[in-house]
């Protein structure tokens, strides 16, 4: 076949049979910009390449994201690090690079209820995606619930496989999972599952002396806690809750803040 053998009406045809929808949208505008400025054809051909692999790496980020389940606005860019200084910048930076998720590491963090451990669990697990990890967030016992029904529909091995594909599983209120909620061991058959293959990371509103009540028993618990802990990261978050130093600040500003001033009446409506 020679140069002038070849249909230029076809290649929009080709195109989309090639699956290369950027080569499709662009190549008839780059090609008027190459022409016009006499790149050579190699370069003509790379600078359409270069675009079907960034948008191709946007629609993968795009699907991974929305099959994570992630809570809504919890990043990075909006965790006030200077409110927890137990847990500095760094430390979560070198987590969201996701070197620990090599070799199946865990990260648990535990502390009291409002101290940003969903937030900061789901601020590492989106900053994961973009680093082009799957992951996939649950509360615990909702994914208990799934197990469980998998197992009753004789297809728990199954429902466990498909969760493989996630490189982390970010299991939010551990302790609100409860033995009773399983009499079955789900849970402790997807930490086996996973152990020093794939990674979990877990919020805790309880120190470990209180995760008796989630597994059936008092071996499970203590084989469920040593195969998390064995390679994980454990983040202390025990601080004034969030929410509540929030409202303090507020009460404070507000009482500092003359009644009369104008300020002080467009605030009203906004509380
Ligand atoms: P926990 O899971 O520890 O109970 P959350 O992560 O749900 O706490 O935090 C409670 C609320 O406070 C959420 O709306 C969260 O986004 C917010 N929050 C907590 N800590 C921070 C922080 N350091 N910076 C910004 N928002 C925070
Ligand atoms: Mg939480």
């Amino acid at each position: 076949m020679t140069a002038r053998d070849v249909d230029i009406h076809t290649l929009p045809g080709m195109l989309t049979a090639l699956r290369l929808p950027s080569f499709h949208k662009l190549w008839a505008e780059i090609a008027t910009r190459a022409d016009s400025e006499g790149w050579p054809a190699a370069r003509f051909l790379a600078v359409l390449a270069e675009y079907e692999l960034a948008e191709r790496d946007m629609r993968r980020i795009r699907r991974h994201l929305n099959e994570a389940h992630l809570p809504a606005g919890k990043t990075l860019a909006t965790f006030d690090f200077k409110a927890l200084p137990s847990l500095p910048r760094p430390r979560v930076e070198a987590l969201a690079a996701g070197d620990w998720l090599e070799e199946g590491g865990n990260l648990i963090a535990i502390g009291n209820s409002g101290t940003g451990k969903t937030h900061i669990l789901s601020a590492i697990g989106h900053a994961l995606i973009e680093a082009g990890h799957r992951v996939f967030y649950t509360r615990t016992s909702d994914l208990v619930q799934r197990l469980q029904a998998a197992r009753r529909d004789l297809v728990l091995e199954a429902a466990l496989a498909k969760l493989d594909r996630f490189d982390l599983i970010i299991l939010d209120d551990i302790t609100y999972a409860h033995k009773d909620q399983a009499e079955t061991s789900v849970l402790f058959e997807l930490i086996a599952r996973r152990y020093e293959y794939r990674s979990i990371a877990i919020a805790a509103n309880q120190p470990f002396s209180g995760w008796d009540q989630i597994f059936p028993d008092k071996a499970m618990t203590v084989a469920a806690i040593d195969r998390l802990v064995h390679h994980a990261t454990i983040l202390e978050m025990n601080a004034q809750s969030y929410r509540q130093r929030a409202a303090t600040a507020n009460k404070r500003a507000r009482a500092e803040t003359p009644a009369t001033t104008s300020n002080d009446n467009q605030n009203k409506g906004a509380d």
